[in-house]
């Protein structure tokens, strides 16, 4: 039978070197072992129909159609709410900010955000990076992205070096290639602000 105790086992300086902080043997006092970084993934989906302008990371975008929604519909703003909320172990943008409620009816997404955040720092989490996808067939949102990520930026504050945006199509394949949805993805990393 294999001995799990035998130096076989041992890690040798490299791995050792490779162990996350928190499970570093030398490592052994209770405060050292709470994570001092965490992540949380956010995705979202709006139905789109006829209209003028999409919003998308706080930013209006003159577009054929518009995203069907209670609030805004900046269906980005909506993943990286869930992203942080997810991150701080909340429950998700839907519980927070429900949308039969009227004090959502249309709100402005940097708003919810907004809102998200000072429930983070509460909890003691603020975001310092954040990477995300917008899958869109139309308008193609090439032009907008550096003003999308200095908005984030701004948002989060944190600096724009911080910040990923991929535009993608969906090649014409599905709801969003058939130009009836937009879906997004956000993953945030959270750093303990010691509060
Ligand atoms: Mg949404």
């Amino acid at each position: 039978m294999f001995d799990y105790r035998s130096e076989s086992m041992t890690l040798n300086d490299d791995q050792a070197s490779r162990q996350p902080d928190h499970l570093s043997k030398d490592d052994s006092s209770s405060e050292s072992q709470t994570p001092s970084r965490r992540v949380g993934l956010g995705t979202d989906r709006h139905r789109l129909e006829e209209g003028e302008s999409l919003v998308l990371a706080g930013i209006r975008i003159p577009s054929p159609l518009k995203a069907v929604a209670h609030s805004d519909g900046d269906a980005l703003l909506h993943a990286l709410a869930d992203a942080i909320l997810g991150g701080c172990g909340e429950s998700d943008i839907g519980t927070h900010f429900p949308d039969d409620d009227p004090r959502w009816k249309d709100v402005d997404s940097t708003i919810l955000i907004e809102e998200v955040l000072l429930l983070a720092e509460k909890k003691g989490w603020v975001p310092v990076q954040i990477d995300t996808v917008v899958h869109l067939e139309k308008p193609r949102l090439k032009e907008y992205v550096p003003k999308m990520k200095m908005n984030l930026a701004q948002l989060l504050g944190i600096s724009e070096d911080a910040i990923g945006l991929k535009a993608k199509t969906a090649e014409g394949l599905g709801p969003v290639g058939e130009g009836l949805a937009v879906d997004t993805f956000a993953i945030v990393q959270l750093e303990r602000t010691g509060n």
